[in-house]
C-alpha cells in the first residue's frame, strides 16, 4: 500500500488561501472591542511584575459571601458535574422569582425566570428573541461597550439617543419618543446606568413603560448594577404597571455577589419568552454548571450581608474619589448615583481620552478606560472604576490628580 502524506507545514500559508467567514464576524467587532485596549495592555505590565492600580473593568475587589463559595465547594464535591436543565435547576428559578416579586411587588413565578451565563449572556438572549434582521432596537447613550456586538449579531439596526451630560446623564424622554418609527421593536435601558452612573428615577422609568405600551414595544431592562443604587432606591422594570407581558429584565451575581467568573445571571420575563430562550440556550450552552446553580441558590435565597457592605463601599469609594478629583485641574468629575465607576470629562486638558489614559499608564501606573467606546456623547471621557480597596482607590486618585497638574503646565 502507499501512503500520500503531506505534513501540516506544508500547507499553503492562510494568507494565500483565506477562508471565508460569515457577516456576522463583522456586526459582532464594532468600535466596542477596542474599548478594552488601555486594560488588555495594564494586565501584560502586572503579568510582567510592575505595580499597576487596575481601575479599567468591573470585577469587584471584595470577598464572595462564604455560604456561596461554601456551597459551590461542596456541590463540586458531592459530584453536582453533571448536564443541568438548560434554563436552571426549578429551585433556583423559584428563588430568583421570589427575590424579583419581593423588590418589586409584581407577581413573579419559576416560569418567568431563565438563568443564563451572565447578565452578559442574558441580553444576548433576550434580544436575539424579541428583535431580528430588519428591526431597531433604541438605546439610550453612553452605551456599555458590549451591547453593539450584541445588536450587531442578531441583525437589527441600533438607533441611539444621546444622554445630556450637562444634566447628569438621565434619559431624554423627547427624544426616545421622537426616535420611535414603525420598525422599533425594543427600548433596551441600562440602570444605574454604565458608564455613566446614573439612576432611572421612578418618573422616568414610568414614561419610558408609557412610550412601550403606547408603541407596542419591549422593554429591556439590563439591571446588572440593581444592588448599587447610592442618589435614590433603584426602580426596576419588573415593578412597572401594566408591563409583565413586553418586559425582559438582566441581572446577573457578577456584581454585588462579587463572582463575576461564575457566569451566572437570569432573564425575567414573559413565560413565552422564557421558553423561547431556552431553545436558543439549548443550541448554545446546553444549560449552566449545576454546582455554580447550588451556589446562586444560597446567595439569592435571603439578603446576604455581604451584598449591603458592597453596597456600602461602592457608595463611600465613590464619595472618596469624587472628592480627589475635584482638585484635578482641567478635569471635570462626574458623581455617580450608582454602580461601579466614576466618570471624568477630560476635554479641557486638550488630550483625546485615549492619549490620556496612555499617558496616565505610563507616568503614573493607573489604569482607567477610555469611554469613546461607550458612544459619541461619552468621546473625551474617562471610566473609573472603583473595585479597588479604599487606599488603592485613594492613591490613584492623588496619582491622577498629579498628572492633571504636570499636563495643565506643559507648554502648548
Ligand atoms: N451590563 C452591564 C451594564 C455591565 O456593566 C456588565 C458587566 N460589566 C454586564 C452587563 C455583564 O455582566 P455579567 O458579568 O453578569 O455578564
Amino acid at each position: 500500500m502507499t501512503w500520500s502524506i503531506r505534513r501540516v507545514s506544508e500547507r499553503p500559508p492562510s494568507s494565500l488561501s483565506p477562508m471565508r467567514f460569515a457577516p456576522l464576524v463583522e456586526r459582532v467587532a464594532g468600535k466596542g472591542v477596542g474599548t478594552w485596549v488601555t486594560h488588555t495592555q495594564a494586565r501584560l505590565l502586572i503579568e510582567s511584575g510592575v505595580d499597576v492600580i487596575l481601575l479599567t473593568v468591573g470585577n469587584p475587589d471584595q470577598k464572595p459571601a462564604a455560604t456561596m463559595i461554601d456551597t459551590t465547594v461542596a456541590a463540586l464535591r458531592a459530584g453536582r458535574t453533571l448536564h443541568a436543565p438548560t434554563i436552571g435547576y426549578p429551585k433556583l428559578r423559584a428563588a430568583i422569582a421570589s427575590r424579583s416579586e419581593r423588590r418589586s411587588g409584581r407577581a413573579c413565578a419559576a416560569e418567568n425566570v431563565a438563568v443564563v451565563p451572565g447578565a452578559q449572556g442574558g441580553l444576548f438572549s433576550a434580544l436575539s428573541c424579541i428583535a431580528g434582521a430588519g428591526d431597531e432596537v433604541i438605546v439610550p447613550e453612553p452605551i456599555y461597550a458590549t451591547y453593539e456586538g450584541v445588536v450587531g449579531a442578531t441583525g437589527t439596526t441600533m438607533v441611539t439617543v444621546p444622554l445630556d451630560p450637562a444634566r447628569g446623564f438621565p434619559p431624554d424622554l423627547a427624544a426616545l419618543e421622537a426616535a420611535i418609527t414603525p420598525r422599533t421593536r425594543v427600548i433596551w435601558i441600562n440602570t444605574p446606568h454604565n458608564p455613566t452612573g446614573a439612576v432611572f428615577t421612578a418618573a422616568e422609568m414610568e414614561a419610558i413603560a408609557a412610550l412601550c405600551r403606547a408603541h407596542d414595544l419591549w422593554l429591556l431592562s439590563d439591571e446588572v448594577y440593581e444592588d448599587l443604587a447610592f442618589a435614590r432606591p433603584h426602580v426596576g422594570a419588573w415593578s412597572l404597571p401594566d408591563m409583565a407581558e413586553r418586559t425582559a429584565v438582566v441581572s446577573s451575581l457578577s456584581k454585588a455577589h462579587a463572582v463575576p467568573a461564575y457566569r451566572l445571571g437570569w432573564v425575567i420575563g414573559p413565560p413565552d419568552l422564557i421558553r423561547h430562550i431556552s431553545n436558543l440556550l439549548l443550541s448554545v450552552t446546553y444549560g449552566g454548571p449545576a454546582f455554580l446553580q447550588d451556589g446562586a441558590l444560597a446567595a439569592l435565597s435571603g439578603d446576604l450581608p455581604e451584598v449591603a457592605a458592597l453596597h456600602e463601599d461602592y457608595r463611600r469609594r465613590a464619595v472618596l474619589m469624587c472628592r480627589l478629583l475635584a482638585e484635578a485641574l482641567h478635569c471635570r468629575v462626574v458623581p455617580p448615583e450608582g454602580g461601579m465607576f466614576i466618570m471624568l470629562d477630560i476635554r479641557p486638558s486638550g488630550l483625546s481620552a485615549d492619549a490620556f489614559a496612555h499617558g496616565l499608564l505610563d507616568s503614573e501606573r493607573v489604569a482607567v478606560l477610555p469611554c469613546d467606546g461607550f458612544g459619541a456623547s461619552a468621546e473625551g471621557y474617562l471610566r473609573i472604576s472603583l473595585g479597588a480597596p479604599d487606599d488603592r482607590i485613594r492613591e490613584a486618585g492623588e496619582r491622577i490628580v498629579r498628572y492633571a497638574q504636570r499636563l495643565a503646565q506643559r507648554p502648548l
